[in-house]
């Protein structure tokens, strides 16, 4: 398509992800990042993350911490130490200066009414809004309430071809003398981004569409310092699955909100991706085929919609698809309980579970929620409402008679288990479900669950047995406790 994609020199790709702390990292913002990330690691490059704080008043620490622990949790490593605008307010000064003393800047002193006036008495000859540019021939010097402005070119087409959207052009006409630096001394964020990625030997620029505007100003000051713009990509926006901007409203969360309801990072970088990248239909990737496919050529043009079930979806194929032991790490929060520190479950036993449930959910947190009955100790197994009331006295004489021969049974695997039960259903000439479901019961707590012979051999014969007699227990004293009270009307 462009010439952009003969831009990709192996090892020369120096990409970078530039939040601004000024919200949690979100869907959109997140796969920028991704995006960069696999760029520079598909291309055994850079990838860099810029910390955009320069707006002191929205900027917040507790955002910047929650967007590196963001990308700390997605695994997108960034090569170098996070680098901080805000510490870098020397560079821009000097920057500054290098544009006045070449001619490239002035300084302005028009208020914020002057320049005000002039765009809307633009607007009024039906003329571009724009500033006049009436400080530029003043040869002002610094002073207070002064802002620094790029002498820009009053004509000339400034093109560019994007990774994504192809050649795009802009009149230069259509641009004002944009300030640089601000009264109060701050850098503005075209200036700072491009002092910053040419500083930083950014080799592409791939960021929201919103920013596609910005790309022009950006380009003339590169033009201004004599350097090579870096190559540009412009992403489509992420919709809502009603076509619109997507927000909170959608159901969209923070990469972190994703994490506590049980989102594997795998998964989130893979559906991310899919949201405007593709390779073929497939849907599915792992990490490491990712950072091979990736190719920075497939990108869509047309806005992609977020859909919560896709997701959902693509995390319980990660789930599934994982062996047991890579998913522990990640399930082991969602094991604790209330904070209290517990015994921790034994790791064999969640290794089990696991095998028996990734199947069967769609999130970390399903995962531990179903395993929870088989993890805990028959003593403490609560059972959800109902669960001991299905338990009556014939449910119950079939509990106990079953208990006597899993007791029995040489071996406690889930053939041995299957058999056993299917012989004792046989012989009574009953159906599954009526043993099934109260031992389902029983053992979870709950009138639904994975498969009993599994659950039976994951917890093990003395687990299986001890929560047998739990229930059978409390089923009869429930019972007791209802009957009728006699009435002993004695005589005399
Ligand atoms: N700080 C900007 C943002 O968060 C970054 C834009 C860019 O990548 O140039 O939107």
């Amino acid at each position: 398509m462009s010439d952009a994609k003969t831009l990709f020199t192996h090892g020369n790709v120096v990409t970078r992800f530039a939040p601004s702390p000024t919200g949690h990292l979100h869907l959109g913002g997140a796969r920028t990042a991704v995006f960069c990330w696999l760029l520079a690691r598909r291309y055994g490059g850079r990838f860099v993350l810029r910390i955009e704080d320069t707006d002191l008043e929205r900027s917040r620490q507790e955002y910047t911490d929650s967007i590196l622990a963001s990308m700390r949790r997605l695994k997108l490593d960034w090569d170098g130490e996070p680098i901080f605008q805000k510490d870098r307010f020397a560079v821009y000064d000097a920057a500054v200066e290098r544009l006045l003393a070449s001619g490239h800047a002035y300084w302005c002193a028009c208020s914020p009414e002057t320049v005000e006036a002039a765009r809307a008495k633009a607007r009024s000859e039906g003329k571009k809004p724009r500033y006049d540019g009436r400080c530029r021939k003043l040869g002002l010097g610094p002073g207070p309430g002064r802002t620094v402005r790029l002498a820009a070119p009053a004509e000339g087409r400034i093109k560019f071809d994007d990774m994504v959207k192809g050649r795009l052009a802009f009149d230069a006409s259509e641009l004002d003398d944009m300030v640089l630096r601000r009264a109060d001394g701050s850098p503005t964020y075209n200036f700072s981004v491009v002092v910053d990625d040419a500083a930083m030997n950014i080799t592409h620029v791939l960021r929201g569409d919103d920013h596609v505007n910005n790309t022009p100003r950006q380009i003339l000051l590169y033009r201004a310092f004599g350097a090579e713009p870096p190559v540009f990509g412009h992403v489509p926006m992420i919709l809502g699955p009603d076509r619109q901007k997507l927000s909170k409203r959608h159901g969209a969360k923070s990469v972190m909100e994703y994490d506590e309801d049980g989102f594997l990072p795998d998964a989130l970088v893979n559906y991310l991706v899919r949201l405007g990248w593709s390779c073929g239909d497939r849907e599915i990737f792992e990490r490491d085929e990712l950072v091979r496919l990736f190719d920075g050529d497939n990108l869509n043009r047309s806005p992609a919609a977020f859909d919560p079930q896709k997701l959902l979806w693509v995390n319980a194929e990660h789930l599934r698809r994982k062996p047991p032991a890579a998913l522990l790490p990640d399930l082991r929060p969602f094991l604790k309980t209330g904070g209290e520190s517990g015994p921790q479950a034994d790791e064999e036993l969640v290794l089990a579970c696991i095998g028996m449930l990734q199947g069967r959910v769609r999130t970390l947190k399903d995962l531990a929620g179903q395993m929870r009955p088989v993890l805990t100790p028959a003593a403490e197994l609560p059972y959800a409402e109902g669960v001991l009331e299905s338990l009556g006295p014939d449910e119950c004489t079939r509990l106990a008679e079953l208990r006597a021969r899993l007791a029995a049974l040489p071996a406690f695997d889930r053939n041995s288990l299957h058999a056993a039960v299917q012989a004792y259903v046989e012989e009574k000439g009953l159906k599954f479900k009526a043993v099934g479901q109260p031992l389902r019961a029983a053992l979870l707590g709950a009138l639904n669950g994975p498969d009993i012979m599994q659950v039976m051999q994951a917890a093990g014969r003395e687990d299986t047995l001890a929560k047998l007699d739990r229930a059978l227990k409390l089923a009869a004293g429930l019972r007791r406790a209802c009957l009728p009270a006699r009435n002993f009307t004695g005589s005399g």
